[in-house]
């Protein structure tokens, strides 16, 4: 029987294990943690759960797909959300966006005074752009010359000078007459870990998928659905074998011949990585030719999170909520340029407990309290989680008018350096490469090794990006590429 290893147990790695299962390769997923999920993961602390990545669930059709490969079948639902987030300013607007286009156009042109028209058509146009690229950019290889003979390939091209590609997304989204607004499009970018004011205006298309496709929530929370995965795994056959390191992919005339790890040496016919791509170059495959110019691409923003038991409800607060900065730009300008966190950062503050009573004790809530931040450039993280531990709380008293810092009963943080450790991000950035400027489509790693045969590469650090919805489409496209099993 073919066998196929995958290197790490993120929902990259995840997703590829089933196909590769389904595709009739004896398939094993060698992980260095305890755990499988990699940045969905969760945990749990004096009574309280925490999902420590992932809050936002889009496209759960794509999970769904890997469910129905199979005959076997584990329990994996979700509901959608019809908040898609809570908005504050400090001069006391707050707006509770719906999940629909329509609810966000109505309650939108009310509290921001924008005309309506405005709203629709940037909607529209985030739906055409969405339409006219995903299929492209999102769901086969970039690198191979059957995609560009394509007629979505065709289509794309032609409609080019609508998909906005010279402007930054802050520049389109100055169509808006109320700034406000413009800031809370502008925050679109941050779901790839990029800044508004570098990305191309095709960012414009993320509103489309949580305004138009809906926001999402998994029961039992957001840990459900690597979990679920990983189950299913299981029950249909996929080895793993965890707490094991993976510390060279090894191969034969140019052509994969197994990986060696810390414990052992594995033969397989082919090998699937869902390593970042950036160490898996420096610590796998040494001797390889490096793409360096793939290697050299800025990374996405990392995270400063704050996961905090807090002993009372509030009423105010949602399942999202954000807490935006007085000064966006120069709040960007910190992360991406100076390397630093802002003094008033843009605050997000998630909730399950809201959906999930069981996730916090009776009475009390699990606030997951997230700044963007640069990744591991060597800062003095914890002279900086001090002093963002102070700037958060301050903004969160003196936006939602509380006095927060005495509720807090049990805390845990995750820093850029927590979250490379954890699963081997460089400098701990969510979402791999950032998109902070045209070519970065073009210059993620491909889902094929170009040099080694039978190696493949999935998840954030990789085509088609980050996020759970991207990730699991690496290891579509990847599987697409890779011949059943004889
Ligand atoms: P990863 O999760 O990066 O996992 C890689 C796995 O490989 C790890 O388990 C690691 O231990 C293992 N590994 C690495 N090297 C080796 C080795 N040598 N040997 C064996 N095992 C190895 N996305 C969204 O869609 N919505 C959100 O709201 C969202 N918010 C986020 C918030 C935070 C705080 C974080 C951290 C991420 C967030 N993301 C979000 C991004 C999303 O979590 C990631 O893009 C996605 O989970 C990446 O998955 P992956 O397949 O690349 O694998």
């Amino acid at each position: 029987m073919a066998v196929a290893i995958v290197i790490g147990a993120g929902i990259g790695g995840l997703a590829a294990a089933l196909r590769l299962q389904h595709k009739g390769y004896q398939t094993t997923v060698i992980e260095k943690n305890n755990y499988a999920g990699g940045k969905l993961h969760a945990i749990e602390q004096d009574g309280y759960r925490f999902d420590l990545g992932p809050s936002l669930f889009t496209l759960p059709h794509l999970v769904d797909e890997l469910h129905d490969l199979f005959e076997e079948s584990v329990d994996f639902d979700y509901d959608s959300h019809p908040t898609a987030c809570h908005y504050f300013w400090e001069d006391g607007t707050c707006f509770k966006a719906p999940s629909t286009i329509d609810g966000f156009v109505k309650e939108a042109s009310q509290t921001f005074d924008e005309p309506t028209r405005n709203l629709t058509s940037y909607l529209e146009r985030s739906k055409k752009k969405y339409e006219l690229t995903s299929k492209l950019f999102l769901e086969k290889s970039l690198h191979r010359w059957q995609t560009y003979l394509s007629k979505d390939t065709l289509k794309a091209i032609l409609n080019i000078s609508k998909l906005g590609i010279s402007n930054t997304l802050d520049k389109d989204n100055s169509t808006f007459d109320s700034p406000k607004l413009q800031q809370l499009f502008n925050r679109y970018a941050t779901y790839n870990g990029s800044s508004p004011y570098q990305t191309p205006g095709i960012m414009s298309m993320i509103p489309y998928l949580e305004l138009g496709l809906g926001t999402y929530y998994p029961q039992g929370g957001m840990h459900r659905i690597s979990q679920s995965l990983y189950e299913l795994a299981v029950k249909v056959g996929v080895e793993f074998r965890f707490r094991e390191s993976v510390t060279s992919i090894d191969q034969s005339n140019n052509k994969i011949a197994g990986v060696t790890t810390d414990k052992s040496q594995y033969k397989a016919d082919l090998v699937v990585c869902n390593m970042d791509v950036f160490p898996t170059y420096e610590k796998l495959l040494l001797k390889a030719k490096k793409p360096q110019k793939t290697l050299d691409q800025e990374r996405s923003s990392s995270a400063l999170i704050f996961y905090w038991g807090i002993n009372s409800k509030h009423k105010q607060l949602d399942l999202h909520n954000i807490l935006f900065s007085e000064d966006y730009p120069a709040e960007f300008n910190a992360i991406f340029k100076e390397k630093t966190l802002f003094d008033d950062p843009t605050v997000y503050i998630n909730i399950t407990s809201k959906l999930t009573p069981g996730d916090a004790p009776d009475g009390k809530e699990n606030w997951f309290v997230m700044i963007n931040s640069p990744g591991d450039y060597g800062q003095d993280w914890e002279a900086l989680v001090k002093q963002a531990r102070k700037n958060i709380i301050a903004k969160i008293n003196r936006t939602l008018n509380v006095d927060i810092e005495p509720l807090i009963e049990t805390e845990y943080i995750l820093t850029p350096q927590g979250i490379e450790e954890n699963t081997s991000s460089y400098r701990g950035a969510l979402y791999g490469a950032a998109s902070n400027n045209k070519f970065a489509a073009f210059l993620r790693h491909p889902n094929f090794n170009s040099n080694i045969k039978n190696l493949y590469h999935v998840g954030g650090s990789v085509h088609p990006g980050g996020g759970i919805p991207l990730s699991i489409l690496s290891a579509r496209i990847a599987a697409d590429l890779i011949p059943d099993a004889q």
